[in-house]
C-alpha cells in the first residue's frame, strides 16, 4: 500500500493504537484487582447485623432497611465494585 496518510495522520493513528493498548492493559489491571478484592472480601452469608451500619438485625439478612442497602450499594459503585 502507499503512502495514504500523511505523517501527522499516521502518527495520529499510532497514538490511537497506543491508547488502545494502554486501555487493555488497564483493564486487565482492574481485571486482576476484582479478582484480588474478591479473594479478600468475606463471603456473602447472611448476618444478624447490618453490614452497613452494624445495626442488630431481628432476622438474619445483610442490611436493617433499604437506606442502609442503598447506601452500600452507592459505595460499592464508587469504589467501582
Ligand atoms: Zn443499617
Amino acid at each position: 500500500m502507499g503512502s495514504i496518510f500523511g505523517a501527522r495522520v499516521k502518527r495520529r493513528l499510532r497514538a490511537i493504537v497506543d491508547e488502545a493498548d494502554r486501555a487493555a492493559e488497564y483493564q486487565q489491571m482492574f481485571n486482576d484487582q476484582a479478582l484480588e478484592d474478591q479473594k479478600q472480601r468475606p463471603a456473602l452469608i447472611p448476618d444478624w447485623k447490618c453490614r452497613w451500619c452494624d445495626a442488630p438485625l431481628e432476622r438474619k439478612g445483610f442490611y436493617c432497611d433499604s437506606d442502609c442497602e442503598e447506601d452500600a450499594r452507592k459505595h460499592r459503585q464508587m469504589r467501582g465494585i
